[in-house]
Parts: C-alpha cells; sequence; structure tokens
C-alpha cells in the first residue's frame, strides 16, 4: 500500500509519502537505542511529566488533529475528538497509575529461605510497535503510554494511510520532553518492518492489526525469539436473552456495530438473540440501524462516514454478496450508494448458514449478522463457533444467565449489559485468533518488562 493521506469521502489523494531508505531506517534504530539507554534512567516522576505534556498538547490540538484523523480515515469528527479526548485521558490515567502497578511485587520470603524476595520490572529496551489506521491515535497510545512509562521507547510503523497522524505523533512525544529518539515515527511499508524486528536493537513487538499481519509478524518475532503482544481481529457476539431491556439493547447494539463506522476489532458483530425474543429485538434493531445517518464526517450530526479504503468496502460487499447467494436475507442496508468515497450504509443480514464466508470471517464495516438460538446454549453454541476470542456481550438481568455466560465466553474480555470498550483503567486482549497478550493496566505494562526476580539471603 502506497504511503499517503486519501480521503476516504472523496476517494482524492492528498499528500503522498515516500517510505524511509534502509539508511535513514538504521539511523533511526540507533538514535533509538541510544534513547533506550536515556529513558531507562529517567525516574517515574520525569516519564509522568513527558505523558502529562502531552495529554495537554492533545487538548490544546483536538480540532487540527481531529481533522487530519478524519481527513485521512474517514471517522467522524466527533469520534475524532472523542478519541482524542480519550488518550489524554489515557496519558494522564498512566502518569498517575504506572508508578504503582510497577512497583516491586514482594515474594514470601520465608518460602524461600530469604532475608527479602521480590520481583522489580525493568525494561525491555526499543520496542517496534506496527499500528493500524481505525484508531489512529488511541491505538498507538495504548501502546506508548504504558510503555513508556515503564521505561521502554517505541519505533511506530503505522498503517499506510494514516502517515500524518503517525508523524504528529512522534512529535506529540518530542513536544512533550520525551529523551531525543525516545519515540519515532518509521514511515515504511510492512515488507520493511521483517528487517527491523529482526535486528539485535530491537527487543519486542506489539501488533494491533489483522490475523494475518499477526501471523506474519509472530513468525518473525518467534524466529527471533522475541517477546511479541498481538492485538488481532474479532467477531465479537452480542447475545441478547428475554429478560434483556430490549430498547437498550437495540439501540446500545447498534452503536456497538456502527461505531467508527463499523471498523472497530472489539465491534460487536454477531447479534445472537434468543427465539422469545428474537422478532421483538430485530424489529427495534432494524429501526435503530436504518436510522443512522451516513454522510459527510466533517459534519457533527453524521453517525457513519465512509469506510477508510476501496478495498475494505469491497471486502464488506463481498461478504454481503455472497451471503445474500446463498440465501441470506438483508433486513435493512445492503446497496452500495452512489457518488464518490466508500461509503456503505448500516445492514442487517438474517438466515445466515454455516456455509456463508459472513459466518466465518470478520466483517470490517456496519453490517450486522443476526441469528436465532433456541435457549441460552444454543446462544453459547453459537458465540463460541468462531476462530476469533477478542470481546463478547451479554444482555440479560438473570444473576445465573450472567455467571453462565462470563464463564462460558471464549473470549477475552465480557461486558454484561453494555458493549464493547477499551478503557485505560481495565485489560484488553484475546484468545484464540485474536492473539495473544494483553495491553493496559499492570497486565499490559508488565508485558513488555523484565520481571526480574531478586532473592537476598
Ligand atoms: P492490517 O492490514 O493488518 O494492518 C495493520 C498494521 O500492520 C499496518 O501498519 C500494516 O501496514 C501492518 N502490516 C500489515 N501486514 C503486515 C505484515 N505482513 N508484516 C508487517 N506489518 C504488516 O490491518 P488493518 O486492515 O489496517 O486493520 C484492521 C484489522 O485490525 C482488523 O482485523 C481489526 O479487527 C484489527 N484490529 C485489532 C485490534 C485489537 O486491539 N485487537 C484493534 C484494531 C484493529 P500497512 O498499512 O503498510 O499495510
Amino acid at each position: 500500500m502506497a504511503i499517503a493521506t486519501t480521503n476516504p469521502a472523496t476517494g482524492e489523494v492528498l499528500k503522498e509519502f515516500d517510505a524511509l531508505s534502509d539508511a535513514e531506517i538504521e539511523e533511526k534504530v540507533a538514535r533509538a537505542a541510544q534513547a533506550a539507554q536515556a529513558h531507562r534512567a529517567t525516574s517515574f516522576d520525569e516519564r509522568a511529566g513527558v505523558l502529562r505534556g502531552a495529554a495537554d498538547i492533545l487538548d490544546e490540538d483536538v480540532d487540527s488533529l481531529a481533522v487530519t484523523m478524519t481527513t485521512e480515515m474517514g471517522k467522524t469528527i466527533t469520534a475524532a475528538k472523542a478519541e482524542i479526548a480519550k488518550c489524554a485521558k489515557g496519558l494522564r490515567y498512566y502518569a498517575d497509575h504506572a508508578p504503582e502497578m510497577l512497583a516491586d511485587d514482594i515474594a514470601d520470603a520465608d518460602a524461600v529461605d530469604a532475608s527479602r524476595a521480590f520481583h522489580r520490572f525493568q525494561p525491555l529496551g526499543v520496542v517496534l510497535a506496527v499500528m493500524p489506521w481505525n484508531f489512529p491515535l488511541w491505538q498507538v497510545i495504548r501502546f506508548a503510554a504504558p510503555g513508556l512509562m515503564a521505561g521502554n521507547v517505541g519505533l511506530l510503523k503505522h498503517a499506510s494511510n494514516v502517515p500524518q497522524t503517525a508523524l504528529y505523533l512522534e512529535d506529540l512525544f518530542r513536544r512533550a520532553g520525551l529523551v531525543d529518539g525516545g519515540f519515532q515515527t518509521l514511515l515504511i511499508g510492512s515488507k520493511q518492518v521483517e528487517a527491523i524486528l529482526t535486528d539485535k536493537r530491537v527487543a519486542a513487538a506489539t501488533l494491533t492489526g489483522s490475523e494475518g499481519a499477526g501471523r506474519s509478524i509472530g513468525e518473525t518475532a518467534g524466529k527471533q525469539l522475541k517477546k511479541v503482544v498481538l492485538e488481532l481481529g474479532g467477531s465479537d457476539p452480542f447475545v441478547v436473552l428475554p429478560s434483556a431491556d430490549l430498547e437498550k439493547a437495540a439501540k446500545v447494539a447498534t452503536t456497538a456495530r456502527c461505531q467508527n463506522n463499523g471498523q472497530s476489532c472489539i465491534a460487536a458483530k454477531r447479534f445472537i438473540v434468543h427465539t422469545d425474543v428474537y422478532d421483538e429485538f430485530a424489529r427495534l434493531f432494524v429501526e435503530n440501524m436504518s436510522g443512522q445517518k451516513v454522510g459527510d464526517p466533517t459534519e457533527d450530526d453524521t453517525d457513519i462516514g465512509p469506510l477508510a479504503t476501496e478495498q475494505g468496502r469491497q471486502d464488506v460487499v463481498d461478504l454481503v454478496t455472497d451471503a445474500t447467494a446463498k440465501g441470506a436475507r438483508i433486513l435493512t442496508g445492503g446497496e452500495v450508494p452512489d457518488g464518490p468515497g466508500w461509503f456503505y450504509p448500516p445492514t442487517v443480514v438474517a438466515d445466515i448458514t454455516t456455509d456463508m464466508d459472513i459466518y466465518g470471517e470478520e466483517v470490517f464495516g456496519p453490517v450486522a449478522s443476526l441469528y436465532r438460538a433456541s435457549d441460552t446454549d444454543d446462544a453459547l453454541r453459537i458465540a463460541n463457533d468462531t476462530d476469533f476470542g477478542l470481546g463478547s456481550n451479554v444482555w440479560t438481568t438473570d444473576d445465573a444467565e450472567i455467571d453462565k455466560f462470563v464463564d462460558g465466553f471464549e473470549a477475552g474480555q465480557v461486558f454484561v449489559n453494555g458493549m464493547t470498550t477499551s478503557y485505560p483503567a481495565i485489560a484488553f486482549g484475546g484468545v484464540k485468533n485474536s492473539g495473544h497478550g494483553r495491553e493496559l493496566t499492570k497486565f499490559g505494562i508488565r508485558e513488555f518488562c523484565n520481571v526480574k526476580t531478586v532473592w537476598i539471603a
């Protein structure tokens, strides 16, 4: 993919960038290695000062930065501003809380015949972050805030369609006073990643992206015996049971499917509804979905902007076409609108069978798959009949059902009577083909630490 800003609302290429040469990459990796030495020697207070400074800059830059994000990947301007605010909050959260997450973890000295025993969390060094375009700021801050607090430094390979947001991020940390080279953006294509990850000066990698990219980075990291965290795709179930508040569930279901123009890894994608309330939920859901305003993402009242890339929209079209050809029914949407830009309407697909591609694949656009479940066991069976395991949702007021789904979902996250959300204060990650490792909280911040065991006689 060319490294360029292309407005998805018009298809117009606005700015193109050359990929870095090998010599330029070498210079940046060398600078990162030096920065790692300098940054690990800083105190928590100094690191927290940088993060708070970056948060303040985001607050100041919100209007111009939101325009950049919307222009590069099509999210609504309202969503872009909300994402920036969330990043500022996340930076402040890790400035405040990382020291306690990284404090020495005291072990039972008596049990190991020591006078003192503990675990100390030390930085690994240079971490390569390969990131996607869908939350072009938050995905990066989700790694950078804990990572920098832990004393690591970052090399960012961002998605090729968000180069200006990527360059902004390097500048953000420079302006906030981070050590020289502590966070650098590499404008490179995905083929240039392997050599960087193989470089001895790069200690580890984190990838947020597709399953294919995960396999590729995981393979390289495995060969190099390097730690890797993989945050990959999802096809999250949203289970609705008879005791649920159906009106609220249908409203939240619409947001959960359509947020970010339907391009979120933790979007609810499969709506699995108990047969007793299926018809009523379907009616409410279709009403909500068809009421979404699709259009110019720079207008404040737009709910859904264009998909980020032409290929992304084609992938959605292909999945819906395959499903209808095999007998699925479209309850709303499903037609590509005329005109420029890569728009796709909110769509609900019913009567899906296992031979359809949409049954097993992630749909990265505002298309909801609707399933009828005969009882709670059947709902859980359908929910888990996927290679993915990122987020999951269940709507019920029955405590026994809550327990059943909290225990039974094969997923990294369960949200009850709400939609899956990435909050700074709770862990994020998946199981199965949605990846491994965690981001955020003490679990995430320690992923890129040497957990050093200390035993003192
Ligand atoms: P993608 O194609 O995998 O791209 C993600 C990043 O990986 C980009 O920087 C891309 O660079 C790079 N990349 C792609 N193939 C690579 C390879 N073989 N080796 C090294 N780097 C490679 O994913 P996307 O289409 O941008 O994003 C959508 C996917 O990300 C969805 O599956 C979504 O569910 C997932 N996602 C997961 C999470 C999570 O937290 N679990 C969050 C958001 C998105 P180029 O742009 O240069 O190709």
